[in-house]
């Protein structure tokens, strides 16, 4: 683990920490702050402690954070979740036999190495043995619709994909920004009115032409990662699921896909805010048969990395029959990206991801803000 994510692992504790907790768990709690520091903990411990804090429900967020855990709290399980922020390799699945195809060693191969989260988001971490080359060739490019959607926002809040922080460029290609040594070089011509600048609300607003994609494909790509670190004994639900994120034809009627939407949370912060981690999680529904969890489908995964949060419900689940009026998921699960920065300092958005055709020339804009910080910087 690097230092910046072990004192944000340990900041994380000792918040949880001071909730009323009893006093064994309060025990417990100061030995796993000294197995951090100590380095004892092996990245799947690592993953366990942060799967397990979620459970404690941490207690001093913001009220709008622990109103959402509790709604989620009440509805919802943690069926599986990863928070990857250190540097050991781990590999879900032992037999190489491809969950998405069902093909085994004996009938297609399985030498590239697959990520379970896209090397886009940052991970270089989480990985899987049940993808085969072919699926994943095909995932790759699921991908890259993603990437593409995201290529503005990846560039401006930094985040390293498979090489190095992407760049990003105008159509015109006179307006470009460029990453070097983790320092973000803008250049920028005004006939591409690319950038300004609004000194007293202290944000620099950027506008661009987004590179095309194709909306389905990025719910797929988001899918895909679910169905990735699901528990096997689940899958039995989402067959059709499988089949869906595998079929190349974006258009094909023959699914019953109720209504596409993520809901996307990013942070207003400047470039290089050093927020690394990566939180993806399953949520399972209790099934309790009260109000709200009839209507609510079956699983929801979110995945928060960097500075954005996505959220989706798993789509084409046979358990999610009686959903006939389920359109969008009601609230924003807490992430990282909350707990991180805070619900005040994010914007919610909507994203329409039912589009089948290829959305070429959009228009889109992000901004980033920055505040002075008065205690250190008085003029
Ligand atoms: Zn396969």
């Amino acid at each position: 683990m690097t230092d910046i994510n072990k004192e944000e692992l340990i900041s994380l504790l000792i918040r949880i920490g001071n909730k009323d907790l009893d006093d064994q768990t309060k025990r417990n709690f100061t030995k796993k702050i000294a197995d951090i520091e100590a380095n004892k903990l092996s990245q799947t411990q690592i993953n366990k402690l942060f799967v397990l804090m979620n459970k404690i429900n941490a207690g001093d967020y913001d009220e709008d954070t622990k109103e959402r855990t509790k709604l989620l709290n009440e509805i919802y399980i943690l069926l599986e979740g990863y928070y990857l922020n250190g540097n050991e390799k781990f590999f879900l699945g032992t037999n190489k036999k491809c969950r998405f195809c069902g093909k085994s060693e004996l009938d297609t191969t399985f030498k590239n190495i697959s990520h379970a989260i896209p090397n886009f988001t940052g991970n270089r971490t989480l990985f899987s043995n049940y993808e085969c080359d072919l699926c994943n060739n095909k995932f790759g490019k699921l991908e890259s619709h993603m990437a593409n959607f995201m290529n503005l926002r990846h560039t401006l809040t930094a985040i390293k994909g498979k090489n190095n922080i992407p760049s990003f460029k105008t159509i015109s290609g006179k307006s470009r920004i460029d990453h070097k040594d983790r320092i973000g070089k803008i250049k920028y011509d005004q006939e591409d009115s690319f950038f300004s600048l609004d000194e007293e609300d202290k944000t620099a607003t950027f506008t661009a032409t987004t590179r095309s994609y194709v909306p389905v494909a990025i719910y797929k790509c988001l899918t895909k990662m679910a169905l990735t670190i699901m528990p096997e004994d689940e899958l039995i639900y989402f067959e059709e699921t499988l089949k869906w994120i595998s079929d190349v034809q974006h258009d094909s009627p023959s699914y019953n896909l109720r209504s596409l939407y993520a809901d996307l949370s990013t942070t207003v912060s400047p470039l290089n805010n050093g927020f690394s981690t990566i939180y993806c999680q399953i949520y399972k529904n209790r099934d309790t048969r009260k109000f709200m969890s009839s209507i609510m489908p079956y699983m929801v995964f979110v995945l928060a990395y960097g500075s954005f949060a996505f959220q989706i419900h798993i789509p084409l689940c046979s358990r999610d029959i009686q959903l006939t009026d389920f359109k969008q998921f009601p609230f924003y699960i807490p992430t990282s990206v909350d707990y991180h920065f805070g619900s005040s300092f994010l914007q919610r958005e909507v994203l329409d991801l039912n589009g089948k055709e290829k959305v070429v020339g959009e228009k889109q804009q992000h901004s980033l803000k920055w505040k002075r910080n008065d205690s250190t910087n008085k003029e």
